[in-house]
Order: structure tokens, then C-alpha cells, then sequence
């Protein structure tokens, strides 16, 4: 026990002194003048973190946050800022299901400043081989309560907001308002229009995932010049050409590697880190174990939603019917 001590002290303190390193680094880093290094705590805007307002160095950053995100300030593509960066975020998930759940987790454990979660359905027993999320002792409760209750066990100083609604064009507007970056984690085609329709008429990039049976794909919408779900699609296939889930069955994994794949676009997207899914899409093989990545069209000029002599308003957003524009309900026990 001892020299497992002595071991985790000294892995601490070379840690400790890589980030001081970092923090000197950034200090007189161009782009982070020493006049922003005590612009307040990473954690500023969040619940607080669990050791307190402990304070180190330059003082911008606490020090068990320094701690906790030890790993992430020691990569040298992501580092303090990044994490800074990530502290300021805030992600919408849409949906605490399959894709969901890998997605709130991984979010509410890298430490975004607040992450909202939106779901109007409560945990059934089918849901847990692959809504990895919940628990058995939440079977029959609420699935955002459920979620919430995880992220924060996962990290107490982070901000999540339960939403405990189904998404509808009467509130998705006023939700998706309040946060910079959301991901669709639904898989129902309606809520996939509004989703998306709503992102654009916001100005807010969409992580975009589906997963069903062995296979998966994501992609970045509206964002960097990206195209909208419109753009692509727009007009909705037949009615018969959409499986979902609980048509067809889906392996429990395959939409947790789509979720994980949602979950490090976001990151992306939030701290300008690597080059974010835009104008790509990626498509998983569960069988072959494979990733192909494809170009996908850009935004089209006469999209009805984000083409240059769009007319689509807010208020048309409100009053469109996407159930009747889809021909399928919008309903969250189909969800992933
Ligand atoms: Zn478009």
C-alpha cells in the first residue's frame, strides 16, 4: 500500500509539474495574453468544484480541476485552452437513449459548463442493454431525471438541466436557445427535421447520429458552411424505408460507438480542436468493424430552411407540422 502511494505521489507531481509548464506556456501564448489569465476559474459559471476555490499558479484555474483534468491539459493539441474552452460550453442532447446516454456521459465527465438533456419518457427495462445511462432502480421514472442524476454523480461541477419534455416546434425553440452546440439523439424522422430546422433558424451546429441494427453514422451539420439535414433530404423518404429500433433491433453497442463518436464532435466543435465531421459523413460497420468516412454534398442554395431566399421563420417553425410532414410520429419510445 505504501509503495502504491508513493508511486500515485510522485505520478501527481510529475503531472503537477507538466501543467505548471502548460500554464506558464499559456501565460505568453499570443493568442492568451496574461491579461485573460485571471478572467475567473475554468469552472466559472458552473456549480462549483468539489474541492472548493482552491487556487494555484496564475489562479485562473482551481486546483482540483487542474487535477481532475489532468490528462486532457497535458495533451498538447487540446490543453489548457481547450479545457478552458470546454468550461464555457453549453450542449443540448436531445434524447437520454442509446446514443444518448455514451453522449451526456462523456460530456458531463470532460466538464462542459452546462449540459441540458431533453427526453418526455420515462426508463423502460428494454432500454438498459443499450441505454447504458440508466439504471434497473429507475425503470418506470423519468429518463432525464435518470441521465441527470448519473452526470452529476459523474461530476459534481458541471451544470445539467433536466428538460422534461418531448421536443416539440412549441418549445424547441425557446430550449435550443440557451445552448451553443446540440446533438441529435433521437432517431425519429419528425424530430429529426425540427432538430434540425431549429438549429439553422438558431444558428447552432448539430451533431447528427443513427444507429440501427449493425450499423451507424454521424456527421456535423450547420457548421463551417456544412449543409442542413435539408439540404440533403428535402423531402422525407417513404414511409416504408424507415426502420427504427424497436422495428428492427439494434445491437446495444452500436449506438454507444455512434454516441462516443457524438460525444467527441461536440467536443470538437466546442474548442475549435481538429477538424469536426462538416460537409463528411462516417459510416460504422459493426459487422466488418469498419469506419468509412464519405464527402457528402454542401449546402444547397435553394435548401427551404437555409438556402439564400429561405422565407422560413420562426413563427412557420412554430405552426409546421412535421408529423404530418413525415408521415410518422413523433414519439420518444421510438428512440434509440
Ligand atoms: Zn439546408
Amino acid at each position: 500500500m505504501a509503495g502504491e502511494l508513493a508511486r500515485l505521489r510522485a505520478e501527481r507531481e510529475e503531472l503537477d509539474s507538466h501543467i505548471r509548464m502548460l500554464e506558464s506556456q499559456l501565460r505568453v501564448s499570443p493568442t492568451a495574453p496574461a491579461s485573460r489569465a485571471g478572467e475567473g476559474d475554468v469552472a466559472a459559471g458552473t456549480g462549483g468544484g468539489t474541492g472548493g476555490p482552491v487556487r494555484r499558479g496564475n489562479g485562473f484555474m482551481p486546483a482540483d480541476m487542474i487535477y481532475r483534468y489532468s490528462r486532457h491539459l497535458l495533451l498538447p493539441d487540446f490543453g489548457v485552452e481547450g479545457q478552458r474552452k470546454l468550461s464555457r460550453s453549453s450542449i443540448l442532447v436531445v434524447g437520454a437513449g442509446g446514443l444518448g446516454s455514451p453522449v451526456a456521459l462523456y460530456l458531463a465527465a470532460c466538464g462542459v459548463s452546462c449540459l441540458g438533456i431533453v427526453d418526455g419518457d420515462d426508463v423502460e427495462l428494454n432500454n438498459l442493454h443499450r441505454q447504458i445511462i440508466h439504471k434497473e432502480a429507475y425503470v418506470g421514472k423519468s429518463k432525464v431525471k435518470s441521465a441527470a442524476d448519473t452526470c452529476r454523480e459523474i461530476n459534481s461541477s458541471i451544470k445539467v438541466v433536466e428538460h422534461h419534455h418531448t421536443l416539440r416546434p412549441c418549445n424547441a425553440l425557446e430550449i435550443v436557445r440557451k445552448y451553443d452546440i446540440v446533438v441529435d439523439a433521437t432517431d425519429n424522422l419528425p424530430t429529426r427535421y425540427m432538430i434540425n430546422d431549429c438549429c439553422v433558424l438558431l444558428n447552432k451546429p448539430l451533431i447528427s447520429g443513427a444507429a440501427l441494427g449493425l450499423e451507424g453514422q454521424l456527421t456535423v451539420y450547420h457548421h463551417n458552411g456544412s449543409p442542413c439535414y435539408r439540404c440533403l433530404f428535402p423531402n422525407p423518404p417513404p414511409v416504408a424505408a424507415c426502420q427504427r429500433c424497436s422495428d428492427s433491433g439494434v445491437l446495444g453497442v452500436v449506438p454507444g460507438v455512434i454516441g462516443c463518436l457524438q460525444a467527441l464532435e461536440a467536443i470538437k466543435v466546442a474548442t475549435d480542436v481538429g477538424e469536426p465531421l462538416s460537409g463528411r459523413m462516417l459510416l460504422f460497420d459493426a459487422l466488418s468493424a469498419s469506419i468509412r468516412i464519405v464527402k457528402i454534398r454542401g449546402s444547397s442554395a435553394v435548401c427551404t430552411i437555409c438556402g439564400e431566399n429561405s422565407v422560413f421563420t420562426q413563427d412557420d417553425f412554430q405552426k409546421f407540422d412535421y408529423e404530418n410532414f413525415t408521415q410518422s410520429p413523433m414519439s420518444d419510445k421510438r428512440q434509440v
